[in-house]
């Protein structure tokens, strides 16, 4: 949405809409001098009630849309020129030409750095621990990734050409996935039995690895 009677429009986008460029109809808002009050606010000049048309404004406002286009890769705070003459059902000089300034709404999912996408995956232990084959996704659906067996916290996967395509050239930033492996919370019986017995056989393994070092 454009902010009215601002010099500098701001419009308002999603990441996606940012990285990937898009049309935007948006409505500006336009004040022209009344015609029937000729701008004063009152009735004539003799009367001094206020003009029924403008309301004593002096001005008739309207809003227009406009239709705005995004490029590819646009980043926060990108300025953008629009000249609106050809832009059906606009009228008087005022419009012709405008500033809008992008501005990039924070992403659920997704943090943007540069033209690079970073994503946070929870992993749970056991995945970490044996290695994963997961869907992770992108800001253009899903794809598989292969977690490694011993995969620690902190842990990055790069997948090339998943982020921002670049505005002034050539070519595509990454995703970086970023691992953060998730302790369970709650257990059940047997989940516990479980953890209870590797446990067991985590720390006898601890155990003999101090043995053999002697
Ligand atoms: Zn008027």
């Amino acid at each position: 949405m454009l902010n009215e009677h601002d010099i500098r429009y701001v419009l308002s986008l999603s990441l996606e809409e940012a990285a990937f460029g898009c049309e935007k109809i948006t409505k500006i808002k336009t004040g022209e001098v009344c015609s029937s009050c000729e701008g004063s606010g009152r009735s004539s000049t003799l009367d001094s009630t206020i003009c029924p048309k403008c309301h004593g404004i002096g001005q008739i406002y309207q809003s227009y849309p406009i239709s705005v286009h995004i490029p590819a890769g646009v980043k926060d705070g990108y300025q953008l020129h629009v000249n609106t003459k050809d832009q059906a059902g606009l009228r008087g000089e005022v419009l012709e030409e405008l500033d809008v300034i992008v501005s990039i709404r924070a992403h659920k999912v997704f943090q943007r750095s540069d033209d690079d996408v970073i994503y946070e995956m929870p992993l749970n232990f056991a995945q970490a621990a044996l290695g994963a084959e997961l869907m992770v996704p992108t800001l253009k659906g899903s794809v598989k990734l292969r977690i490694p067996p011993g995969t620690q916290t902190g842990r990055l996967f790069r997948l090339k050409g998943k982020g921002i395509p670049h505005l002034d050239r050539r070519g595509k930033g990454d995703q970086l996935v970023k691992i953060r492996v998730v302790t369970p919370t709650s257990l059940g019986e047997h989940q516990r039995w479980l953890l209870e017995r590797l446990a067991k056989s985590l720390s006898q393994a601890e155990l003999g690895e101090r043995k053999s070092r002697r």
